[in-house]
């Protein structure tokens, strides 16, 4: 490709809304360019890069025994009605309207378009196990879109999603898919970490996240140096190693804190650490349970897991009044409390039940001091983990401290068992002879994201640097003559490599060598070859390392050994993807 026919719009401006690395070289490369919020344009730049990771993943879940299918965009109502989710996506769904008045919306996911479409195609045990996939775009009207296009309304995803007689055999494609993965992100040259994820009510491990660390992350990690276990926060077992034995500890006594409400105003007023407190957390669940979970005041309450344990999926604090009517009293409310049909109470693990704690007092401007749950409760709860894990935590599965990262996360596998099966009544016959309802997987990746990651992994002062793989093109070109003779044969040798299989992008345009390097380098080639003065007058080529930045100088003989070189050099980049 020569750069004088393509578009290539290379700006030193920083857009003002980009915040992150990748945000910012994709517009100033000139990958993308924003047409509204949450919404891109691809140039031909960025879509070759785009479209070899798609080829990359199509190629892995092909080799997998996945069957590609495309799926319309547009789905009807009806079925987000029958699995229920037509109200439960709230705003996050494009909905659409006919012009018949019949609703539809733009599909941020496919589970619903999948069954209905394979429940009459799968008819007995034999037909199972199937892995399905589409590579396709995804609407989410998302509340913030942001960091470019790893949060964006209209994006690229590989959805698959599996179909199996039993709980052996869905596992078997959960692994399957998980190796697939990891050889699609290491073909991409991406880092990435599997972590155990939420799986919903479903429990059990069945879900994992594929990360990629980074500052920039939305999601919280926690990883154990020590043994390997990485989990989200969302999902990591909060680990407390309470002391043995028991102490002589006082009565409890009420004491007065005028004004004190918050943990650190008690904790400083009665000059004890905010961890020998008890704080009340009063929260409304789904808008119809309310809630009071007592938890170590130096503790916060992972959502995630109180929803799963609730079972519902939103969560808010009680308003003042609700508190009153309920008669909690906010700031003061402590575990001492009458039993109220319409409150349910409970304890995180953070408590220890034999530990003395100062809490709420149940009584405007009062806290209590040496509260001990075994010996003050009238029955002893059970206590539940509704925590956050903290840095240095100790590890669930070793007990060592505790690494917290962020991430951002690029692809998620998640056993989605009989719930959407039985949702559309799928029904296939079982060996026995009697029917059964399939399981289920689910699996996707979001290419535009994995993009953008492989950016924020593969950057530097000078712009941006792309494993081999996914690179625009493998080969800058960059010559510096304005003779025509010479141009000539630089037109000859670049003929030469393209038509021999090199991807070759030669920038003849009519601008000056210190302009041309840098375009070259924010876009990202992983090699670039240089043809000016040294090559006329001495038949030196050199060759820039865009990674390491190494440079070197070939001696030219022939087309053919220059093709033998770069072709050398191609494959040694490949063979570092796999290190
Ligand atoms: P997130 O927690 O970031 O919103 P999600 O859990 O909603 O992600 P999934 O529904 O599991 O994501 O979608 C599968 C993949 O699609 C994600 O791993 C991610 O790579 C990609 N993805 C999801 N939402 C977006 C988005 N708004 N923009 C770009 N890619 C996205
Ligand atoms: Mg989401």
């Amino acid at each position: 490709m020569k750069a004088s026919n393509y578009i290539l719009p290379t700006t030193k401006e920083n857009p003002s809304d980009a915040v992150i690395a990748s945000h910012r070289l994709m517009i100033r490369a000139g990958l993308v360019r924003k047409s509204a919020a949450g919404l891109y344009h691809y140039l031909p730049m960025g879509l070759r890069i785009l479209k070899k990771i798609e080829r990359i993943v199509r190629e892995e879940m092909d080799a997998s025994g996945a069957l590609e299918f495309e799926l319309p965009i547009l789905t009807p109502a009806e079925i987000w009605q029958e699995s229920g989710r037509w109200n439960k996506m709230g705003r996050e769904m494009f909905r659409q309207k006919d012009r018949h008045d019949m609703d539809y919306c733009l599909g941020p996911t496919h589970e619903e378009a999948f069954t209905t479409l394979l429940k009459p195609i799968l008819k007995s045990y034999k037909d199972l196990p199937k892995n399905v996939y589409q590579i396709h775009t995804k609407f989410r009207d998302e509340i913030r879109p942001r960091f470019g296009v790893i949060r964006c309304r209209e994006f690229l995803m590989k959805d698959a999603y599996s179909f199996h007689v039993d709980e052996n055999s869905l596992d078997e494609t959960y692994q399957l898919m998980r190796k697939t993965y990891r050889k699609i992100f290491t073909r991409c040259g991406l880092k990435t970490i599997p972590v155990q994820a939420d799986s919903g009510n479903m429990g059990g491990s069945g879900s994992e996240e594929f990360m990629v660390i980074s500052p920039v992350g939305e999601e919280t990690l926690s990883i154990c140096p020590a043994c390997g276990y990485s989990g989200n926060v969302e999902k990591t077992p909060v680990i407390y190693n309470f002391g043995e034995g028991k102490i002589e500890i006082p009565p409890f006594e009420k004491v007065h804190t005028p004004d004190k409400k918050t943990i650190k105003e008690v904790a400083d007023f009665l000059g004890v650490q905010e961890s020998d407190t008890i704080k009340s957390v009063l929260l409304k669940a789904d808008e119809k349970l309310n809630t009071a979970i007592f938890i170590r005041g130096d503790r916060e309450i992972n959502e995630v897991k109180l929803n799963n344990f609730l079972k519902t999926s939103e969560l808010r604090p009680l308003t003042e009044d609700e508190c009153l009517s309920l008669g909690l009293i906010p700031g003061f409310t402590g575990p001492i409390l009458e039993k109220k049909e319409n409150l349910k109470v409970l304890f995180d693990w953070s408590i220890d039940k034999n530990k003395a704690y100062v809490t709420g007092g149940n009584e405007p401007d009062y806290h209590i001091k040496n509260f001990v749950v075994f010996r003050d409760l009238a029955s002893v709860p059970n206590t539940f983990d509704f925590g956050l894990a903290v840095e240095s935590d100790p590890c669930p599965q070793c007990n060592k401290p505790l690494k917290l990262e962020k991430g951002i996360e690029v692809g998620h596998i998640f056993k989605l068992g009989d719930k959407y099966s039985k949702a559309f009544d799928v029904k296939v016959s079982a060996q026995s002879g009697k029917t059964i309802t399939p399981l289920m997987g689910c699996y996707g990746i979001g290419l535009n994201r994995t993009m953008a990651t492989i950016i924020e992994q593969c950057n530097d002062e000078n712009g941006i640097f792309w494993p081999i793989s996914v690179a625009p093109f493998e080969f800058s070109l960059v010559s510096i003559t304005k003779i025509d003779e010479e141009k000539r044969k630089i037109e000859e040798i670049y003929e030469y490599l393209t038509n021999n299989g090199l991807e070759v992008f030669w920038d003849e345009r009519d601008l000056g060598p210190g302009f041309k390097f840098k375009d070259s380098e924010l876009i990202g080639f992983p090699i670039r070859i240089t043809l000016g003065k040294n090559f006329f007058e001495k038949k030196e080529i050199s060759i820039l390392n865009r990674k390491n930045k190494m440079e070197i100088n070939l001696n030219y003989h022939t087309n053919e050994d220059l093709k033998e070189e770069l072709l050398k050099m191609k494959t040694q980049l490949y063979k570092e993807l796999e290190a």
